[in-house]
């Protein structure tokens, strides 16, 4: 059992003692950021507390929370609580949303994140004589750093290929003899497709044996066809520029994804009151960094949707589970009073035999009405046998299965829609 942990003493420890920690680090962070940061310290002087009115883990409810606003509001080093001297790496989000979120890193927090991100990666069967094929593209975005620190940490080689140039992808893989590939799902399936029209099969022709995907939303379906078209396990990854990068949760040979909670404290709430729901009920998780020293937050709300649970697993992690994110409050559709996370409709659409993994969701707006619907492009066989408005047929029937609303569906040409290296915008306004 000993080499299924890359921190077993943290990773097995019993949940009570995990809390105690955990209370002993929040009491700190308070004191930390009471002292030296200015917005922390009006912020919790208005909310009239104290870092000693902290008197037990369930005190958390009482401070205020910081939301991407904060963030917006403070960029780029507001909320910064060291010196700038004692920083040592800066990360950004891409901003699509807004000014991008700035991730400063102390040389500690570093150490913190490739901690993290080794447990995740030893939990995903990454060891020292592996050869990772690191496809996240190298750039401001925290995920293939975040990959690259913990690979380093467990010893494994390192290919800093970065995304796109997908044919060399292709080559580098086979003549390197990658066995564990880390990029968004999305892509790991347009280099799949990419390797076909090389002559490749995927599930032959490489020594791939784990996948390490994260950065975007992607369902079971769509991970089972990864396995199946790559002939390998494929794990899930999560994380966010705010908490630290990828790293927050390490998903186990159960497929099971336990938090980090030494490092990372997770509440989950109502996302309309605010209210701390109870594990097992699903809600907006919320994270408090224990120990990052350069950016430390606070109660952070991520609009993410996601179940907690506190539960023995089989793979002996003690630490708590979080589910797969069910979707971003902001990517929920409200379609005819029904709601519809893009996730719903991709689990619809994998289920459908001939529907390849390209797809778009169309959302269009009159006034104030959104209608949907979906464009698929189906796989090059059913492609050639024609009568596609059958095929269009059953994926509708599959998403009315799931959602109870009618979601009109149009088979379009094998490689019409544009393919990403990164994350695949799946859904579109017109
Ligand atoms: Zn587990």
């Amino acid at each position: 059992m000993a080499t299924e942990f890359w921190n077993q003493k943290i990773e097995t420890k019993p949940l009570d003692e995990l809390k105690n920690l955990q209370f002993k680090r929040l009491r700190r962070l308070m004191e930390y950021i009471y002292n030296n940061n200015k917005f922390y310290h009006k912020k919790l002087r208005d909310a009239q507390i104290k870092p000693d009115n902290i008197k037990s883990l369930n005190d958390i409810q009482k401070l205020p929370f910081l939301t991407k606003q904060d963030l917006r509001e403070f960029y780029p080093f507001g909320l910064v609580c060291t010196k700038m001297d004692d920083i040592v790496e800066v990360h950004a989000s891409s901003g699509t949303t807004g000014k991008p979120v700035v991730g400063p890193y102390t040389y500690n927090d570093v150490e913190i994140w490739g901690e993290v991100m080794a447990r995740s990666l030893w939990a995903n069967g990454l060891r020292n004589n592996d050869i990772l094929q690191n496809s996240y593209g190298y750039g401001l975005f925290t995920g293939a750093h975040g990959f690259e620190k913990g690979a380093q940490k467990i010893g494994a080689s390192i290919i800093t290929i970065s995304s796109g140039n997908t044919k060399r992808q292709v080559n580098v893989m086979k003549d390197f003899g990658s066995t564990a590939l880390a990029c968004t799902p999305s892509y790991s399936m347009y280099i799949a497709e990419v390797a076909e029209e090389m002559g490749f099969d995927p599930k032959k022709d490489f020594k791939l044996k784990i996948g390490c995907f994260g950065a975007e939303a992607w369902s079971e379906e769509m991970r089972n066809n990864i396995e199946k078209r790559w002939g390998i396990i494929a794990h899930e990854h999560y994380g966010l520029t705010e908490v630290i990068g990828p790293g927050v949760v390490s998903e186990c040979r159960e497929k099971r994804l336990h938090v980090n909670i030494d490092h990372f404290l997770t509440e989950i709430i109502d996302p309309e009151t605010g209210e701390t729901l109870t594990t097992g009920e699903e809600g907006e998780l919320v994270y408090t960094t224990l120990t990052k020293e350069a950016f430390p937050v606070l109660r952070f709300r991520t609009k993410d949707l996601a179940v907690y649970y506190e539960e023995e697993c089989e793979c002996g992690r003690t630490l708590p589970i979080q589910s797969r994110i069910k979707g971003r409050s902001d990517d929920m559709m409200k379609i005819k009073g029904v709601i519809v996370f893009p996730s719903q409709i991709e689990s619809a659409l994998m289920k459908v035999e001939g529907v390849s993994d390209n797809y778009q969701i169309v959302k269009t707006k009159q006034g104030n009405i959104i209608s949907l619907s979906v464009e698929i492009e189906p796989t090059y066989n059913r492609h050639k046998e024609g009568h596609l408005d059958a095929l269009e047929k059953l994926a509708e029937e599959e998403i009315y299965s799931i959602l109870n609303l009618n979601v009109p569906v149009k088979a379009i040409p094998p490689k019409t829609i544009p393919r990403s290296n990164g994350k695949a915008k799946r859904v579109i306004e017109r």
